[in-house]
């Protein structure tokens, strides 16, 4: 059962469309389990009813005219349950309704399996028996996997206008879910991209000309170099610097000890180029992959295209140029960075993707360039869509193909006003993030996430508020030394001089292990991570801090920042290694100063501990993102409990009151550098509240400074008073919506004016 099963999903991910589809899994079904009749019933919500759309064993001509109303018989029952409903016969349950015109009330065996997409019952795969026959566990079980299979291809079909068609009535435009990646409206036509080459199919090959197979790998990765030069100097204009690192992180990889020695050393093995070079990146990517780190893992799919652009040139391969219309949406599986590079930036309307997330690259990328993306838009079948008209909507996620006029007109004028906003948005640069009614509120970056060699410079910062440092420690070999640490540290230093720049000590370990430092770990995000790993290795910490204090040497603009603390003896340990590592370096003849210290405050028993923790450093840095999902118990990385994730939560705001209120005991500032900081309508509750400073992506610099120069602290005190009355993290959300648009600002977070 278990083959069929992968033969038939096969076959039905194979079916260029929803009726063939529906065919085959009645068909194969009805084969499989050896019943006698296999239909799909599917639910017409608009006209409320179930209408039959396919069938093994019944009339033929039944197919599109058999209608129920909603909720009627047992096809109801299964529907309204949204669970199988198993009867060796049918016609003695108090819910039966023999259907007529089907030839039906032979039969006595049923079993109804509901269709089910994010939780909405799509309509009931339904097998019958003219014989008495309670199904078996393992059949119902299978039944209910491809009925689980359909549901994606029926959600296409509701919004390209196929069922439409299909059930001869006029249904309303649907969209596609997924993954806000990047805000803004984008309308055009749908280009296709594939991966070049396919790293997969590369058979192993025995080669006893190690030297030619390893000339040929060079002359490869050589060519992919080139490429890249090409593409980042084609993309410069469009992309700030911190972006633009990204093609250095990736020559970074490129050239990586792993890629090229690894290969080299299996092609010496006796495997030709392409052999060797598929198991190298294999093995690469599958440290990425093993990741935790939703960021980090995304590197994986870096890894495999740089595998695929090597292996086009070790084949000898140049892609075809594509034609780009002058509004192209780029859509496909994945896509890769210099599939965006090679779309005239003044052509790119938008972008879309089946895998992925906002931390991806691609949806890095489409920030950086300011396009509209979703991604993670895992029904869209991509096969299908090339050339088709598209909308993008990168605010909420969604994506419309074939919109019928009334969507892309309402569409055309949400856009007009996105251009309209961004506009506005750009006069702010300059101006302070001052209230109307006198109160400041410095901004500052988050950086170091993209690339330790060349981080960003938005002139209308306060400064850097966290510098991620783990990058450069991932992307390597092994540690990198003092040296090489120091010249990050200094580089972004020098940027931002003489604006404060707060560097966070490593936050490794659990979720973002290093390749070359084992730990495996039941409980990663309980485990050995951030300080707890950096004090169990002084000489880790010690050399991060000296890099770290020699950078600033005549600057003095630096603050130090200690991550996942979660006892106050941590900071003490820490604070006695960092003035160590002050003294020798003195000792050493370096004229370092000892910098401010702060502690982030993610993690529920430094909420409780904040004054002791204030009383020990110069500032407090609350870290949302963990802090959130430690407090609510709930993975941030884990789309299955993503919509449990949520820093409107009423603990999150009363964990950030009693931090601010331990912090206030010792007259020692407060920052936000999680995400919360920077969404526009947290920026009410975080003003309100009396937090000093906020520290945000690049992106939101600008959105949130609106906000705070259209408000006065006393009205986001007064909305904060509110939302501490609420209980549900989706009143607050109302509430913040709410005040948003009452001031005029609704714009920041959803499409139009
Ligand atoms: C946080 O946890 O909010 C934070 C800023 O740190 P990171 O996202 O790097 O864990
Ligand atoms: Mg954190």
């Amino acid at each position: 059962m278990l083959e069929s099963l992968r033969r038939i999903v096969q076959e039905v991910n194979n079916a260029p469309d929803l009726e063939q589809a529906l065919t085959i899994i009645v068909r194969r079904v009805k084969q499989a389990v050896n019943a006698d009749v296999c239909s799909v019933y599917l639910n017409d919500f608009e006209n409320r009813r179930h209408v039959l759309h396919a069938t093994e064993g019944l009339r033929q001509d039944a197919v599109g005219r058999v209608r129920l109303e909603l909720g009627r018989g047992l096809i109801g029952l299964v529907s309204e349950r949204a669970e199988p409903i198993n009867l060796d016969n049918a016609a003695t349950h108090p819910r039966y309704e023999c259907i007529i015109d089907t030839g039906e009330e032979r039969y006595h065996g049923f079993l109804g399996a509901p269709i089910i997409q994010n939780r909405k019952v799509l309509g009931v795969l339904v097998l019958r028996q003219r014989r008495r026959r309670h199904f078996a566990e393992d059949e119902v079980t299978f039944v209910m996997t491809l009925a689980s299979q359909l549901a994606g291809a029926i959600t296409y079909a509701r919004t390209s206008g196929e069922l439409a068609r299909l059930q001869h009535d006029g249904i309303p435009q649907r969209f596609l879910p997924g993954l806000a990646a990047s805000p803004g409206i984008g309308i055009g036509v749908a280009v296709v991209v594939y991966p070049a080459a396919d790293l997969d199919a590369v058979p192993d090959r025995r080669s006893d000309e190690a030297e030619a197979e390893t000339a040929d790998f060079r002359r490869a990765v050589q060519k992919v170099a080139s490429d890249l030069d090409r593409f980042a100097a084609r993309t410069q204009a469009h992309l700030s610097a911190e972006d633009m690192a990204l093609f250095d992180a990736w020559r970074l990889m490129l050239e990586s000890d792993t890629l090229i020695d690894g290969t080299l050393t299996r092609i010496r093995a006796g495997n030709w180029a392409p052999g060797a070079l598929r198991d190298t990146i294999a093995e690469h990517a599958r440290v990425f992959d093993n990741m935790d780190d939703a960021y980090l893992r995304e590197r994986a799919s870096d890894v495999r295209d740089l595998g695929r652009c090597i292996l086009m040139h070790l084949q000898n391969q140049t892609a075809a140029p594509i034609q780009y219309p002058p509004q192209t949406i780029l859509v496909g599986e994945e896509i890769s960075a210099m599939q965006i590079a090679d779309v005239p930036r003044e052509k790119l309307m938008g972008m879309v993707s089946t895998t992925g997330s906002g931390s991806s690259h691609v949806g890095i990328l489409a920030r950086g360039m300011g396009v509209p993306a979703a991604m993670g838009v895992s029904d869209l079948p991509v096969g299908r869509v090339e050339g088709r008209e598209m909308v993008v909507d990168g605010y909420r996620g969604r994506v419309y193909v074939s919109p019928g006029p009334a969507v892309r007109s309402e569409y055309q004028r949400l856009a007009a006003d996105d251009e309209a906003l961004s506009a506005e948005l750009q006069a702010l640069r300059h101006l302070p993030a001052e209230t109307t009614d006198g109160y400041l509120i410095p901004l500052y970056l988050n950086t170091g996430l993209v690339s330790e060699t060349r981080p960003l410079g938005i002139e209308e910062s306060a400064g850097v508020g966290l510098y991620r440092t783990e990058l450069p420690f991932i992307v390597r070999d092994s540690f990198p030394g003092e040296g090489a640490q120091m010249a990050n540290y200094r580089r972004v230093l020098e940027l931002f001089a003489p604006r404060p720049v707060t560097i966070r000590t490593l936050d490794i370990g659990g979720d973002k292990p290093l390749p070359y430092f084992p730990m495996h770990e039941a409980n990663p995000f309980l485990g050995w991570r951030g300080i707890r790993i950096t004090l169990d290795h002084p000489e880790i910490f010690l050399t991060q801090v000296r890099a770290i204090l020699r950078a600033a040497i005549g600057l003095d603009n630096l603050q130090l920042l200690l991550p996942m603390v979660s006892t106050v003896t941590e900071v003490d340990d820490a604070m006695q290694l960092i003035r160590r590592a002050h003294d020798e370096l003195l000792e050493e003849g370096y004229q370092v100063r000892m910098p401010p210290v702060g502690v982030m405050i993610e993690v529920p028993a430094a909420v409780y501990q904040a004054e002791a923790l204030a009383r020990r450093v110069d500032f407090l840095s609350v870290g949302t993102n963990d802090l959130t999902q430690y407090l609510l118990a709930v993975d941030r990385n884990n789309p299955h409990v993503a919509k449990l994730y949520n820093e409107y939560h009423p603990a999150v705001l009363r964990a950030l009151l009693q931090i601010l209120t331990g912090a206030r005991l010792h007259g020692k500032e407060v920052s936000v550098c999680g995400e919360m900081a920077g969404d526009p309508l947290a920026t009410f509750l975080l003003l309100g509240m009396g937090v000093h400073s906020l520290s945000m992506g690049a992106g939101s610099l600008l959105r949130v400074k609106k906000v705070i120069r259209s408000i006065s602290k006393a009205r986001a005190r007064e909305v904060l008073k509110v939302a501490l009355q609420c209980e549900e993290p989706s009143a607050v959300r109302r509430l913040l919506l709410d005040a948003l648009e009452t001031v005029g600002l609704g714009a920041l977070v959803r499409p139009g004016r």
